[in-house]
């Protein structure tokens, strides 16, 4: 049995876990990143959690065919530097490159969110795919795009920003400066948003009371009022899944990929959101006559898929 290293770098903690060939975790763990901390401090914190990973598995650098680490930024392929990862105030860095030096096995790093598209494409819901979108729909709205088994990171390592496609030109403010992009409408924070206004304006509907008691309506609470069938919480998820349909739409009117798999904690939403949104594709797609069309799907490895994917750079699954 070959064993990799995955290791998925986010901001509040760092995770780890020894992935089998056949894509199974054996083992897992996670630190605090404890941010605010230099770059230096960061690495230190990923070795000492890389080592502790080994000790638990009981396997020791010769058992692995090596490591990989999926970033929240830019990792620069031909020089192994963390280009840019802006939450963790990071520029330029040769993390990956250092890693690799620390722990004396070869270590490759890859976009956070790319990574999870690897993972679903190489053991999750995008198994058998030759094309896949993994867009995820979380605080903000990412992606990863899968070409031949092959994740597509442009020129630059930063494509797939699927959020930051403009869906309702002059529309709601976005993060990155534009307006009426695809995140601030696709997104959970969005959805949240637009339901909490709702709320406020229908103080006798479920998500209403919700809101009158606790000043916040979350997903959870519009999964249940949909359940119960209430008014004001369809009306949100309606125009919500219409906006979301457009933007996949767009990008399966550009990609044609295999499949299309929705991750993040929207996917929580299952049959409720899937059934509407392939209705609306299947109606606006450019391909609706053709014999072929995208699968869309749900991702299935949740939290998983960047560990995993990460661990699919060793080529531990080949
Ligand atoms: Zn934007």
């Amino acid at each position: 049995m070959k064993y990799a290293l995955g290791i998925d770098f986010g901001g509040t903690t760092i995770k780890t876990a020894i992935v089998t060939s056949d894509g199974q975790i054996i083992s897992r763990g996670s630190v605090p990143t404890g941010m605010p901390a230099t770059p230096e401090r960061l690495l230190q914190t990923t070795v000492g959690a890389c080592r502790r990973q080994l000790e638990e598995a009981g396997l020791t650098p010769a058992d692995l065919c090596g490591a990989g680490i999926g970033m929240p930024g830019t990792v620069n392929q031909e020089t192994d530097c963390v280009e840019y990862a802006n939450n963790l105030g990071m520029t330029s860095f040769p993390f990956i490159r250092r890693l690799r030096d620390e722990l004396g096995i070869p270590v490759s790093g890859g976009n956070d969110a790319d990574l999870a598209a690897l993972g679903e494409y190489m053991a999750g819901a995008g198994k058998g795919a030759s094309s896949l979108l993994l867009v995820t729909l979380g605080t903000g709205v990412g992606g990863g795009i899968i070409v031949n088994g092959r994740i597509w990171s442009g020129c630059n390592d930063a494509a797939a920003e699927f959020g930051h496609m403009v869906i309702e030109a002059g529309g709601r403010p976005c993060t990155c400066g534009r307006r009426g992009c695809f995140e601030a409408y696709a997104s959970a924070s969005a959805l949240t948003a637009q339901a909490d206004k709702k709320a406020a304006e229908h103080p006798d509907s479920l998500i209403g009371k919700v809101y009158a008691a606790s000043g916040h309506v979350s997903g959870k609470d519009i999964l249940q009022a949909l359940k119960e069938k209430d008014a004001a919480a369809k009306e949100v998820f309606d125009e919500y899944v219409y906006y979301l349909a457009m933007g996949i739409t767009n990008l399966i009117n550009i990609f044609q990929p295999d499949k299309l798999l929705i991750g993040g904690g929207i996917s929580n939403f299952g049959d409720l959101l899937l059934e509407p949104v392939r209705e609306h594709v299947k109606t606006y797609r450019y391909s609706r006559y053709s014999e072929k069309n995208t699968e869309i799907g749900i991702a299935s490895l949740k939290n998983d898929a960047g560990l995993i994917g990460a661990a699919a750079l060793t080529k531990v699954f080949e």
